[in-house]
C-alpha cells in the first residue's frame, strides 16, 4: 500500500495564518453556533465537524513537503519548511529502528524547496548515539554539480549555526546522485522516473510507481499555453492515481487583471491549464499544491471550484493542506 502525506503545500514562501484570520474563523463558527441553537442539540465534536473546512481548519502556511510511503520505503518530494514537522514525526521509529532510511526526491533548489532541511530533525543525531541514518539526495545535473555548494550555502555560518561538513562527519551515510530528464530508477521496489518542467533554473517533476499505483508530482511549473499540454507533463501525469501539481494562481492573477503585476515567467500555473492536463491525462485525483502566499482558506477553495468546474466527470479535484492523507 502506498500512502501520501502533506507537510507543506504553500509556494514561493512560508506563509502563516494570521491573527485576523483566526479571529474571523471563530466568529463565524459562533455565529453558525447560534443559528443552530434554533434547529438542534449538537455536541461540540458534532458542531464542529458540521462546519465548512475553511471554518474549522486551515490550508496552512509552510512550503513544499510531502512525505510518500511504499511498503517500507519513504521517500520526501522536496525540503520547504514542512520538513521540520515531517522530521519530528519520524523520531519515535528513528529510536525504535535505530536508524532511518529517507530518499529525498528534489524538483529544484528555490528557497521554498529546500529551507526546511536544516530543521529537519533526524539530521542532526549523531552517529555515535547509535543511530545508524542514511539520507538519499536526488536531484538535477546542472544543480548537482554544486549540491554541496547548494544544501551547504544556506547552512554555512553567518546563516546557520551547524554546518553541512558537521551533518555530514555526524550522519551514518549521506547519498547525492544527479539526474536528468527521462531518467528512471528504483528506490527499492519502487519506479521513479523523472521529466523536466517549465521554470526558471532546472526543475524535475517525479512519476512514482508502486504496487500497481501511480503518484504524479508537478510542482513549479508554468504552462506554454492551457489549452495544450506540455507532451512532458501529460507524461508524467498518464492515468495518475494521484497527480500532485502546481495551481498557484488563478487565470486572472496570472494575467495581472488582479494583484497587480501579470505573472507571467514566474514559472506556475492556474485552474484552466491544470484542469485540461488532468482531462488529457485520464488523471483520476487532482491535488492542488503550491498554494500563492498572498491565497487566505476561502481563495484556495476557490480556485478549486473552479478547476472541478473544468474537469472530466468523475476527475476528483481537491486542495492539499498541511496532514491531509491520501491512502491507495
Ligand atoms: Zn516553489
Ligand atoms: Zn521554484
Amino acid at each position: 500500500m502506498a500512502t501520501i502525506k502533506f507537510w507543506g503545500v504553500r509556494g514561493s514562501v512560508a506563509a502563516p495564518i494570521t491573527a485576523d484570520d483566526v479571529s474571523q474563523k471563530v466568529l463565524t463558527a459562533l455565529q453558525a453556533f447560534h443559528a443552530s441553537l434554533k434547529t438542534g442539540n449538537l455536541s461540540p465534536e458534532k458542531f464542529l465537524e458540521s462546519l465548512p473546512f475553511s471554518v474549522r481548519g486551515t490550508i496552512g502556511g509552510n512550503t513544499s513537503c510531502v512525505e510518500v510511503r511504499c511498503g517500507d520505503e519513504r521517500i520526501c518530494l522536496d525540503m520547504g519548511t514542512g520538513m521540520r514537522p515531517f522530521g519530528n514525526s519520524l523520531f519515535p521509529q528513528m529510536f525504535e529502528n535505530g536508524g532511518l532510511t529517507v530518499t529525498v526526491l528534489l524538483s529544484h533548489v528555490h528557497w521554498d524547496h529546500i529551507q526546511g532541511l536544516p530543521f529537519f530533525g533526524p539530521l542532526h543525531i549523531n552517529k555515535e548515539t547509535g543511530i545508524k541514518n542514511r539520507w538519499n539526495f536526488y536531484g538535477g545535473t546542472d544543480w548537482m554539480s554544486t549540491a554541496e555548494a547548494c544544501l551547504r550555502g544556506q547552512m554555512d555560518a553567518p546563516e546557520f549555526p551547524v554546518s553541512w561538513q558537521e551533518i555530514k562527519r555526524a550522519t551514518h551515510e549521506i547519498n547525492a546522485s544527479s539526474v536528468c530528464d527521462m531518467m528512471g530508477f528504483h528506490v527499492g521496489a519502487v519506479k521513479v522516473k523523472t521529466r523536466k518542467l517549465h521554470h526558471p533554473q532546472e526543475t524535475y517533476g517525479w512519476r512514482i510507481e508502486y504496487d500497481g499505483k501511480v503518484i504524479a508530482y508537478s510542482t513549479d511549473n508554468e504552462p506554454y499555453d492551457p489549452s495544450c499540454p506540455d507532451p512532458r507533463l501529460l507524461e508524467l501525469a498518464e492515468g495518475a492515481d494521484v497527480w500532485i501539481t502546481d495551481c498557484q494562481y488563478t487565470k486572472e492573477m496570472y494575467e495581472g487583471k488582479v494583484g497587480g503585476v501579470a505573472r507571467h515567467g514566474w514559472g506556475h500555473s492556474y485552474p484552466e491549464a491544470v484542469a485540461e492536463t488532468a482531462r488529457r491525462a485520464g488523471v483520476k485525483k487532482t491535488v492542488l499544491f503550491h498554494h500563492d502566499p498572498a491565497s487566505d482558506d476561502n481563495k484556495v477553495l476557490e480556485i478549486v471550484e473552479m478547476c472541478k468546474g473544468l474537469v472530466g466527470v468523475g476527475q476528483e479535484v481537491v486542495a492539499a493542506y498541511e496532514g491531509m492523507e491520501i491512502a491507495l
